[in-house]
């Protein structure tokens, strides 16, 4: 049966959208509306201090000015209610309470200093994994431990390999033990955590495919375990590789930086998006051009697998 493509862009509104903001979410609508499927805003300010609402209104402000639009969520919503996260919370301790209901969550009292004295060595990717030195806490001494501190949940990962293959960095595996590990799924001041909150939303919202910055790569085999655990099918995973300059230098801080607020007074619409469809090689000369002149010829297959360059002029 034809199954409808559903995409979406997720943004967490802790600042302006920066050029990788603005790239997956080019790169994740095109992909969406190539395929007439539909697209959903999910704005992902678990953490409401860092993540007011003004800086989400800022965000619709900016795509509406970049030309992209999407069909469900952001302040309008949809089928799913709200599609903030901060206002999702019954909906997070429903899914939470299944885990817990199946034995597999513990609480972990783990400073920052002992999470580093008990963790594995770091994977090549700055990674590191938990060998769950709470796991076999007794009720007393975790009753005993909570008079003194909070505790984050983690949830229990079985003896598993998680192989998938991702749309540009193709095949990809994870054994979840010596390269995830048990994971936080609630932090300790009670927010639950991004990897619960975007399995459930995008389980629930019927994403199929999921763009994003290659920088979350390595959290897409767990995504997939809990994906499978809570009775959603784990959508496509299609993982952008990172933006460098025109010499081919990964941006700098300063660079990576350069948010919305500074683009818009520099460049048009067409301009920026010209740039970075340019970079993403889906044009040739960084001509200026708007999203929906780029939908009918956009492929992935034109994207390189490596790092993608920003034109010159940009810097
Ligand atoms: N909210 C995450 C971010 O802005 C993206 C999460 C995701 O796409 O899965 O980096």
């Amino acid at each position: 049966m034809y199954e409808p493509v559903v995409g979406r862009f997720a943004p967490s509104p802790s600042g302006r959208m920066h050029l990788g903001n603005v790239l997956c979410a080019l790169l994740s609508w095109l992909s969406v509306r190539h395929q007439g499927g539909k697209y959903i805003l999910r704005i992902e300010d678990l953490d409401p201090e860092r993540c007011p609402r003004s800086y989400a209104d800022l965000i619709e402000d900016d795509l509406h000015w970049l030309g992209l639009d999407w069909d469900e969520g952001g302040s309008s919503g949809g089928p799913d209610g709200s599609y903030y996260q901060s206002e999702r919370t019954a909906i997070y301790q429903t899914y939470f309470d299944r885990l817990a209901a199946q034995n597999l969550l513990y609480p972990c009292f783990c400073s920052r200093a002992e999470l580093h004295a008990a963790s594995a060595p770091h994977l090549s990717d700055g990674r590191v994994v938990y060998t769950g030195r709470c796991r076999g806490l007794t009720a007393e001494e975790i009753a005993e431990k909570r008079k003194r501190r909070g505790a984050a949940t983690r949830v229990i990962v079985p003896d598993e390999t998680v192989v998938f293959t991702d749309g540009l960095a193709g095949v990809c595996r994870e054994h979840l033990p010596t390269e995830c590990g048990d994971f936080i799924i609630r932090r300790s001041d009670g927010v639950f955590a991004y990897q619960l909150a975007v399995v459930v939303d995008d389980g629930r919202e019927g994403v199929t495919e999921v763009v994003r910055g290659r920088d979350l790569l390595g959290s897409t085999a767990r995504q997939i375990w809990l994906h499978r655990l809570l009775g959603f099918t784990p959508p496509h995973f299609v993982h952008i590789p990172l933006l460098n300059d025109a010499a081919g230098r990964r941006l700098s801080k300063r660079d990576a930086d350069l948010d919305l607020g500074v683009l818009r007074t520099r460049f048009s619409p067409a301009e920026l998006t010209g740039a970075l469809a340019f970079a993403a090689g889906l044009i040739d000369t960084p001509v200026p051009v708007t999203p929906r002149e780029l939908i009918a010829d956009f492929s992935w297959d034109r994207l390189p697998q490596d790092d993608l360059r920003l034109p010159e002029r940009f810097f």
